[in-house]
């Protein structure tokens, strides 16, 4: 970063030295990132270029959407480029949960056994599950029997102990890459590829299902080329490239996306209707922009977490951990220093600077959340943001970030909130000034 931002965002000078030293150190990784990034993006142009995507794939229909050849292509792209047999993407589905929903009500019947295999599921999914007994239309309601293997205490798959949990009515094993809300791991390839062989050798009737949101283009593979049956995430995370107005897909074997889509419609229709409206230009392109802006976010991420540990704040992941997903969480240990934080990132904000974030109850959730939004799509978490649920121990989570410069700024911006209202320690501050 350059110094005439210092004098222009009027930020503290001593921060100035905080923010180089956690440059320098980044560095080797950040290679890596832009290596990585580089793969990706030919993964995608490959598929593009396979489809043969023309001009005309670009323009959408209207009412039951009869032959849209965009919706076609745009299935094709993302199911060659995430290695998948078929995919389905569109603008009906409303959220993550929302194509996860209908991946498992579209597989799982009454009678049938549910089986977690990364711990306690996100906390919209819960909902969804029933794990709560009481939601209305909940996987519990139509019959479905659920339980969940717990995390090893290193973060790490129990495999021995998902094996062990597989009932004979067991019909999806589910894998969570990301994180969520929890001060968890994420599930890195490494660990997933030897998880879902194990299952599958045992069960080759089961199917493996992952729920990939924020995982998509973080590493070299996804889920669907490691074996995994089906997988589904949202398109204002990773794979509509900060683009997308909204959507999401699900993209596996052919069998399955068929009765996923029967679900998503109708039985007989299945993706055969589905207009896509003005929506296949920013759908397209946002894919194809994709890896770029999830190689800026997690250049964004490991910056946080390196100038956070340089400020003596707990970051997790620490800077230099393995990443299966692009979410970044501090840990600030009170409610106060959380809402400090969230106000500074709130105001570097390129939409909404002038808002104040409260924390309130979100559908799906459990605590109320404190968002911090300010991006040009609703919600939308590619692009720089943060949500942070208000319970111990008092951690933000920050994720995304298009361009590395807003993300490092609106950082700053929270770190200042801290320091004027009194959350950084003395010491430190000797320290910097
Ligand atoms: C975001 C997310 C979801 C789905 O959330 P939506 O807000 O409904 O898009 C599900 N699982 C994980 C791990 C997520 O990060």
């Amino acid at each position: 970063m350059r110094g005439q931002l210092w004098e222009q965002f009027q930020l503290p000078s001593g921060l100035l030295g905080l923010v180089r030293r956690a440059e320098e150190k980044v560095q080797v990784l950040w290679e890596e990132i832009r290596r990585r990034r580089a793969f990706n993006q030919g993964k995608v142009l490959r598929a593009f270029l396979s489809v043969g995507v023309e001009e005309h794939h670009l323009v959408g229909t209207t009412g039951y959407g009869y032959g849209d050849a965009g919706r076609q292509a745009l299935g094709e792209v993302f199911a060659r480029a995430l290695g998948a047999e078929r995919a389905l993407v569109s603008p009906q589905i409303a959220s993550g949960t929302h194509a996860i929903a209908a991946c498992l009500f579209g597989v799982l019947r009454p009678g049938d056994h549910l089986l977690f295999a990364t711990g306690q599921p996100y906390d919209t999914l819960r909902g969804v599950i029933g794990c709560w007994g009481e939601t209305p239309g909940s996987l519990r309601e139509l019959g479905v029997s659920y339980s969940q293997v717990p995390l090893l205490p290193d973060g790490r798959v129990d495999v021995a102990g998902v094996l062990a949990a597989l009932e004979p009515r067991t019909r999806v094993v589910a894998f969570q890459r990301s994180r969520g809300y929890a001060l968890r791991p994420s599930l890195t390839l490494e660990q997933l590829r030897p998880a879902i062989e194990a299952v599958k050798g045992a069960r080759p009737d089961v199917v493996v299902f992952v729920d990939n949101c924020y995982g998509e283009f973080v590493e070299e593979q996804e889920p669907t080329e490691l074996g995994a049956d089906l997988m589904a995430g949202s398109l204002i995370k990773n794979p509509g490239g900060g683009l997308a107005p909204g959507g999401g897909y699900v993209a596996g074997r052919s069998d399955l996306v068929e009765r996923v889509a029967a679900r998503l419609t109708a039985p007989g229709l299945g993706d055969r209707v589905g207009p896509t409206y003005d929506f296949l230009r920013p759908l397209f392109q946002g894919f194809f922009l994709a890896p770029h802006f999830v190689g800026e976010a997690l250049l964004s991420a490991v910056f946080i977490a390196a100038l956070a540990e340089e400020m003596g704040l707990e970051a997790d992941p620490a800077w230099d951990a393995p990443r299966g997903d692009i979410v970044q969480a501090i840990i600030l240990r009170d409610p106060r220093a959380l809402q400090a934080f969230c106000c500074g990132l709130q105001s570097g904000a390129a939409v909404g600077s002038r808002l104040r974030p409260e924390p309130s109850p979100m559908p799906g959730y459990s605590d109320p959340v404190l968002m911090v939004g300010g991006g040009f799509v609703q919600g939308a978490s590619l692009e720089f943001s943060a949500d942070a649920p208000l319970r111990p121990p008092y951690a933000v989570f920050l994720q995304g970030g298009l361009v590395l410069e807003q993300a490092q700024l609106a950082v700053l911006f929270g770190f200042k909130r801290l320091q004027e209202e009194g959350f950084l320690d003395e010491g430190f501050l000797r320290r910097i000034s």
